[in-house]
């Protein structure tokens, strides 16, 4: 393959309403696009598929979505625990750990940044109002371009050197990081002292927000940066 193709596998969300869908929000596939990559969308399938998959792609989006299951990092459901999705779990933890073998290149969103840290044996906060006193809304009602809450980020981390030392974000989430994974450590935090964003300790593309840069790209420089970084990254490595 051309060192200036680079094709990057999208994990697809999954309704499991009836008839159940595997789709993707086209603002990742935009994103992409518009970075520079080939954007290609990776459906749920048998194991072997995913090894294919992963052979044929540079780099990894890890997408949006419902829940983690709880019992992938050792925890019976509270009671304000989301739906979960048994298929979508099996599908992003099989790419996760592929893709982390084979040294790709990751940028994790939302979801994506738990399913990154749940991989590498993290633990999440399985609801923010319920289990963080004093929390922020982290569920924000405005438009999805527009930064609800402040961030502020680790000096000396990727992400500063994208983003520089603290952004405005869009907030779409109920959970968080709670025990950082191996290898990992947090590259943001919200002013309540929730995690917004964590990084490789080995200075490989590893990159999991908390918030979704790909609905803020069209509006936001800092957004946009996150997404050309990434495609350089994965046509550098
Ligand atoms: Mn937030």
């Amino acid at each position: 393959m051309s060192n200036t193709q680079a094709l990057i596998g999208l994990v697809a969300q999954h309704s499991s309403d009836q008839p159940d869908r595997y789709f993707l929000n086209a603002a990742y596939v935009n994103a992409i696009h518009n970075a520079g990559g080939i954007p290609i969308i990776i459906p749920y399938q048998p194991l072997e598929g995913i090894r294919t998959v992963l052979h044929q792609v540079r780099g990894v989006v890890l997408t949006g979505g419902v829940d983690v299951d709880p019992q992938r990092y050792g925890e019976a459901p509270h009671r304000a625990c989301g739906e979960i999705n048994p298929l979508r779990d099996e599908l992003d933890l099989a790419v996760t750990e592929l893709a982390l073998e084979r040294n790709l290149p990751i940028l994790a969103i939302c979801r994506g940044a738990q399913v990154l840290n749940v991989a590498l044996g993290g633990t999440l906060v399985q609801d923010i109002p319920e289990q963080i006193p004093g929390a922020i809304k982290h569920r924000q009602e405005a438009p999805k371009w527009y930064g609800t809450h402040s961030v502020s980020i680790q000096p000396g981390s990727l992400l500063s050197s994208i983003v520089g030392s603290d952004a405005q974000v869009n907030s779409y989430h109920h959970q968080a990081i709670a025990k950082v994974g191996t290898g990992l450590r947090v590259s943001a935090e919200a002013p309540d002292g929730v995690v917004e964003a964590v990084e490789s300790t080995s200075g490989s593309f590893v990159l999991g927000v908390q918030w979704h840069p790909e609905l803020m790209e069209e509006r936001c420089p800092a957004a946009r940066a996150l997404f050309r970084h990434f495609v350089q990254a994965v046509l550098a490595n």
